[in-house]
């Protein structure tokens, strides 16, 4: 008999989780605006709304908080830092960033102008508001397949060459800053990228002049399929294929959060050193001093063991099969998603889970919620609120597709939790008959209005 799979580590401590009634949960959300980001995390069971800065540091990690230097200036814990940069990902210049979004902050501050394009496959949230917040445009060139939930294809996160050679052909390369590669490509349901793509969009950058940076949050998961699904990668270690990814790239941005596994930090790496010396100047009055951005020592000392840890192969395997074990009990249900199941989520397809809810009442948003009343899970809705509107129109944007992404947390949920998540799905959509409607918006934000949003039933009413 062949031996079941089973994680790469054991527990060592543990965080006691609270159970809820249903009419509980009808109450809290209600109170909570209809919005699972006003929830306060007691009232959640089983949390999936991200996997960014809710991993499960490892006693290696824990132990380098310890040894930490505050130093303002030249701390060792920058060095440690930069450190790992360098073997890991081959960058020699970096600036430390509070998370992600302050690693775009820095860059976007430097080289975006008004009327910029930034091509990329599918932006995530933040990097399209900073582009946007610019007055620059975030164009989408994804490859057509990544909308068809169902289609099943080893790389649905690329970019279309032939698209984005248009783009660069169009438009001249001063109004590009830059190319945006997000690996893994997140809001197309943490789909990777693979090498030929990755090299090929290099090359059509280098052929235009135009800088190519990487969006890098989920760089180890995107070298793991990469591993097990390229040709000719299989008997490379991730770190092998990691430097081999990032030797196409001029830029980085990572949120430290997803792939280095730690709970704050983040960074913008170079190959430039005059971009570096471009950008230190928004870091300063963001972020802080060059040798600590946004981070304290210890958070950078953690980091660093983080992004060791994260790109070695048994960690990636435990996570990515735990992911693929939510697809399969999905698959038993017939609870339909984007197909495969991507790195660090299953994005649900809310519209064929509530066929009944109009496309104007937030289908995903609508899935959001129920799933919360039946059992306590939040996941967060990848849909029309999170489109935003459009900038120049102010009109709802719908995309075509409507998603419930359950991000699980590094090494932090059991299967157990996976078995939950998969059945109350499955009641959902058993009662789906019953779920005809769906939200309208109280009140929102002009960008990036789904983290503050407040919600209404549509059928109260106006609508
Ligand atoms: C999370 C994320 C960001 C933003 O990072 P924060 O740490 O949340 O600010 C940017 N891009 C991608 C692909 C991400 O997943």
């Amino acid at each position: 008999m062949n031996l079941p799979f089973a994680e790469s580590y054991r527990i060592k401590m543990i965080e006691p989780l609270r159970k809820s009634t249903r009419e509980e949960r009808e109450r809290w959300i209600k109170e909570a605006k209809y919005n699972l980001f006003n929830l306060k995390s007691d009232r959640i069971f089983i949390d999936l709304l991200t996997d960014s800065g809710t991993g499960a540091m490892s006693e290696k990690q824990w132990s380098e908080l310890m040894l930490g230097d505050e130093s303002y200036a030249g701390a060792r814990s920058y060095y440690k830092m930069k450190e790992a940069i360098k073997n890991i990902l081959g960058f020699e210049y970096f600036l430390p960033a509070h998370q992600g979004r302050a690693a775009e902050n820095i860059l976007y501050s430097t080289i975006i102008k008004e009327g910029d394009i930034l091509p990329g496959n599918s932006h995530f949230d933040t990097t399209k508001g900073h582009i946007e917040f610019r007055k620059a445009v975030a164009l989408d060139c994804t490859i057509d397949e990544a909308a068809d939930t169902q289609l099943e294809i080893p790389f649905k996160g690329n970019i279309d060459a032939n698209k984005l050679e248009e783009v660069l052909k169009k438009y001249p390369k001063e109004q590009i800053p830059a190319v945006v590669l997000t690996i893994t490509n997140n809001t197309a349901g943490g789909q990777p990228v693979s090498m030929e793509n990755i090299k090929e969009v290099y090359q059509l950058c280098q052929k235009f002049g135009v800088p190519l940076q990487f969006d890098a949050a989920r760089l180890a998961e995107n070298a793991y399929f990469i591993k097990i699904r390229e040709k000719g990668y299989e008997n490379k270690t991730i770190k092998e294929i990691v430097k081999e990814m990032f030797s196409y790239c001029d830029i980085m941005t990572m949120s430290a959060k997803k792939d280095a596994i730690v709970n704050m930090g983040g960074f913008v790496a170079f190959k430039d050193e005059n971009l570096w010396k471009r950008c230190q100047m928004y870091c300063i009055i963001n972020e802080g001093f060059l040798t600590y951005g946004g981070m304290s020592g210890r958070d950078m000392n953690a980091l660093a063991q983080g992004l060791d840890e994260g790109t070695e192969f048994d960690h990636l395997e435990t996570r990515i099969n735990q992911v693929a074990y939510l697809g399969a009990k999905l698959d038993e249900y017939k609870v339909p998603y984007q197909r495969p199941a991507g790195g660090h989520a299953i994005f649900v397809d809310a519209k064929k889970m509530l066929p009944n809810v109009p496309k104007e009442e937030f289908v995903a948003q609508t899935l959001g919620i129920e799933l919360y009343i039946e059992a306590g899970i939040r996941g967060v809705e990848i849909g029309a609120l999170l489109a935003d509107r459009d900038p120049i129109t102010r009109e709802n944007r719908f995309p075509s597709l409507e998603l419930l992404r359950l991000a699980i947390p590094r090494r932090t949920y059991t299967n157990n939790h996976i078995d939950v998540v998969a059945a109350a799905l499955k009641n959902v959509l058993d009662r789906n008959n019953t779920i005809t409607r769906g939200y309208v918006i109280k009140s929102e934000f002009p960008i990036m209005r789904h983290f503050t949003i407040e919600l209404e039933k549509a059928e109260l009413g106006n609508q």
